[in-house]
């Protein structure tokens, strides 16, 4: 399979790198800066050209088009993984940095948009392409404890798009989805995390695989459960 992964050099992205290189797959890695991604750089060594590593910055529209520049073969999945959360925890509305909001939603609400509309034509040139949005349970209007507004708000506004681009693409047999990854153990999610990161991206890739056009438009977590909106 050809795959596109962005935010592929730490976290979440990278182990999904290693686990889709391991099975065969063929993977583009969108990272935002390739010098600071010694691990995947070692991975690329030793992938026999089945890895190759492009700067991509998805707040940006002219790195965003680089990376679709860079990949001359149809891509039959594209997991949009790049996110950011601010490591200040100043959750209250009295507190909140709004800039910081604003960076937020560039990168985890529209960057995933500006890369879709890189790619489609890579996509639509696949038989039953698949778009993985990786959002959060924090995104989901079910929310029962508050705070992390500009988070929130980032991944509720990725999961409307989301579906907006299921009902778009849905006659041309693209499948689009929301998945979460559970709370895991990376620099986002922290050393309390209850998920280890191969467990989440394994889970993720299961998900993932089974996906059926009847799934377009849905929201589930790394195990294949629906997660309310
Ligand atoms: P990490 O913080 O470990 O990694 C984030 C990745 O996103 C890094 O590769 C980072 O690159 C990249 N990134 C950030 N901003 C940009 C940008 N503008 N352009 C390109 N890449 C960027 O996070 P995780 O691996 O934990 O998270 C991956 C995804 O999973 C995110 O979307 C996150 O919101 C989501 N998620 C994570 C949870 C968790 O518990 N960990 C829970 C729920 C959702 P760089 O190294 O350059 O900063």
């Amino acid at each position: 399979m050809n795959i596109v992964i962005t935010g592929a050099n730490r976290g979440i992205g990278l182990e999904l790198v290693r686990q889709y290189l391991a099975r065969g797959d063929s993977i583009h890695a969108g990272v935002r800066t390739p010098e600071r991604a010694g691990e995947l750089a070692a991975l690329a060594e030793s992938s026999r050209g089945r890895l190759r590593i492009t700067a991509c910055d998805v707040a940006l529209e002219t790195s965003v088009r680089a990376l679709a520049a860079s990949v001359s073969e149809p891509v039959e999945l594209l997991i949009n993984n790049a996110g950011v959360r601010s490591r200040e925890r100043a959750d209250g509305v009295e507190e909140l940095d709004l800039a910081d909001a604003t960076r937020t939603f560039e990168v985890n609400a529209l960057g995933p948009l500006r890369v879709t509309g890189a790619l489609l034509p890579l996509l639509r040139r696949s038989r039953g392409a698949k778009i993985a949005n990786i959002s959060s349970g924090l995104g989901s209007i079910d929310n029962t404890s508050g705070g992390a507004y500009g988070y929130r708000m980032s991944k509720a506004a990725l999961n409307m798009a989301s579906r907006s681009l299921a009902q778009d693409l849905r006659d041309e047999g693209i499948v689009t989805v929301v998945l979460s990854p559970g709370w895991v153990r990376t620099d986002m999610g922290g050393s309390d995390a209850p998920t280890p990161v191969t467990e989440s991206a394994a889970g993720l890739i299961g998900v993932i695989d089974r996906l059926t056009p009847r799934d377009s438009g849905g929201f589930f977590d790394f195990r294949g459960e629906r997660i309310p909106w």
